[in-house]
């Protein structure tokens, strides 16, 4: 069976640069000067008519030609900018600045390792790079000459900065640059997702992907809030003040902050990163109104012993995404929050932009109940689906089966990898590697993971990448290695990475002990915090494969999590 969503079709809109969307309106004769940022770790606050000045300075600085005092950056010249930074401001206005003269950026996590940084900045083809001060000197080992590195946050004698980048056009009156021309299919930005298996890619997402992602927030909040007026967020001077707390690095943290939030008149107060202490202090002092979470964060908020009394207040929504949310957290969150009529959970992956269902903003659509306990809500506006039973027919209402879906945010697929995309996009339709199931009432239920990845506070997690990284110690100390997700993780649901390895000559002669601490410390030098094999390492004396060779992971998980269970 297909589904359609429920919502009404998507507008047809002209093929623009999606900078036209945000900030060229026709509703938008004049630029507002409300407090569009506010920077929690500087204190800096900017207007919106402020911040497009920026982003317009930025783009002419970055866009003008060199003859005129600008950089020259086109995207028909393979320029593409990586961002290494934590949140501020001006990560955003440099994303717009960028949008506004078409050269694609890839967002780098800023909790990379030098190697994965280096393995993203080449499936980018990254020629510049913009970095916060304290990322600098990660940045640096990225190999770029330093007039190829730029600082986001804060100034450094032999570096440029995008602040001194608009200066520079304001002191020399150079003429504001055109915003340049872009199609739908226009490539907008790469952000990295495993994908259904294997290494991180490089998802392409266009101007269009954009475009649609948004119109369907607006339609999807038009439709599911007109049932109850005032919308129930506002400040008493109309303001949502929305609170950033997850990386902008990552789809929803950026899609939220830097495009969803010019929807309707916001102020966005940014943390760099996640700090608890910060949350439960920013919260009453900023009267923040929503938060985007994830069920880590979630977790680790009510199992705090300062979220019961902190002043809490003044939140009146709640999104969360990225992982699965189990029923009893989002019930503890609820207790703390009865004015709340629930946690906004929504579904997505980054092939689809972000979202590709979300539980309504009031739990109804047109008069029908629609947040039902533990789903992931319904179908976003222009998104088809269908679910695939394992024998490849379309499954029925209830039944459980592979989500494919189809929709305006389809991703252009990965960069410089057609077989991952050949297997992802498949005739129009992403093939998402996740198992649910739609009811009668078209609300979607997330089951279970197919794909060989996890999620781990949010993030892919690669099981590819950690063998990859462990077959590669120099000293040799394996011949095989398996890697999958065994209980332990911080919610009841969320796996930890454990590897199963077999032992080279050179291994066996060191000794167990010191291969897994040896091991142990060379995957914490290479791979992000959030890899490390927090279930541990198990010699074995050969990991156990199908006829056909393929890993038979489950019989490894399965006698772990039982010898497990029975200690
Ligand atoms: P990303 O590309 O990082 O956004 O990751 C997308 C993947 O995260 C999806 O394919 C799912 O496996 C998982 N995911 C996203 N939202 C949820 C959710 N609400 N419940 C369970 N898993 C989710």
């Amino acid at each position: 069976m297909y589904y359609k969503s429920l919502f009404p079709e998507m507008p047809k809109v002209p093929e623009s640069n999606v900078h036209h969307l945000f900030f060229n309106r026709p509703d938008q004769r004049e630029w507002p000067d409300y407090n569009l940022f506010v920077n929690v770790a500087t204190g800096q606050r900017l207007s919106f008519r402020e911040f497009v000045d920026r982003v317009r300075d930025g783009a002419t600085a970055m866009g003008a030609d060199v003859t005129q005092g600008g950089l020259s950056l086109r995207p028909e010249n393979g320029e593409v900018v990586g961002i290494l930074s934590e949140n501020c401001s001006d990560y955003i206005a440099l994303i717009h600045s960028l949008l506004a003269i078409t050269v694609p950026f890839a967002l780098f996590s800023s909790y990379s390792t030098s190697y994965e940084l280096k393995h993203a900045k080449s499936l980018a083809q990254a020629t510049r790079v913009f970095t916060s001060l304290a990322l600098l000197p990660l940045a640096s080992t990225l190999g770029l000459p330093a007039d190829r590195i730029y600082l986001l946050d804060g100034e450094k004698k032999g570096y440029t900065s995008y602040d001194q980048l608009v200066s520079s056009v304001r002191k020399n009156d150079i003429p504001r640059l055109p915003v340049r021309h872009a199609t739908k299919d226009t490539l907008a930005y790469l952000v990295y997702s495993s994908g259904t298996s294997g290494l991180p890619k490089a998802v392409m997402i266009s101007h269009g992907n954009i475009t649609f992602a948004t119109l369907g927030m607006i339609i999807q909040a038009m439709e599911t809030a007109k049932i109850q007026a005032p919308p129930v967020w506002d400040t008493p001077d109309g303001l949502q003040v929305s609170f950033n707390v997850l990386p902008v690095y990552h789809s929803i943290g950026l899609c939220i902050t830097s495009f969803f939030n010019f929807l309707k008149p916001s102020t966005i107060v940014i943390l760099p990163k996640w700090n608890i202490d910060a949350f439960f202090e920013c919260v009453p002092k900023y009267h923040i109104t929503t938060v985007s979470l994830v069920p880590s964060l979630v977790h680790q908020l009510v199992h705090h012993s300062r979220f019961k009394t902190a002043n809490l207040s003044s939140i009146k929504g709640i999104s969360c995404g990225a992982a699965h949310l189990p029923p009893q957290l989002a019930d503890q969150l609820h207790a703390r929050f009865p004015a709340l009529n629930r946690v906004v959970e929504g579904y997505g992956l980054s092939e689809f932009t972000m979202a590709v269902a979300m539980k309504p903003v009031h739990g109804m659509l047109n008069g029908h109940a629609k947040n039902k306990p533990g789903s992931v809500g319904i179908l976003v506006p222009g998104v088809e689906a269908r679910i695939v039973s394992p024998d490849g027919s379309l499954a029925g209402p209830n039944e459980a089966g592979e989500i494919h879906v189809r929709g305006p945010t389809t991703a252009l697929g990965y960069k410089g990898n057609d077989k991952a995309t050949r297997e992802t996009f498949v005739d129009g339709w992403v093939r998402t590697g996740d198992q649910l199931r739609i009811d009668e009432d078209g609300v979607l239920f997330f089951v279970d993971r197919i794909k060989d990845t996890l999620k781990i506070s949010g993030m892919h997690v690669s099981p590819v990448e950690i063998e990859k990284t462990l077959l590669a110690h120099p000293d040799k100390l394996i011949i095989d290695v398996s890697v999958a997700g065994v209980s332990g993780g911080r919610t009841w649901d969320e796996r930890i990475p454990r590897a199963w390895v077999v032992l080279s000559h050179a291994g066996a002669s060191l000794g167990e002990k010191e291969v897994v601490a040896q091991l142990d410390a060379w995957v914490q030098e290479r791979l992000s915090r959030y890899k490390w094999l927090r279930g541990g390492i198990g010699i074995v004396e050969s990991i156990p494969k199908s006829p056909t060779g393929k890993v038979l992971k489950r019989v490894l998980v399965e006698q772990f999590d039982r010898e497990a269970k029975a200690k």
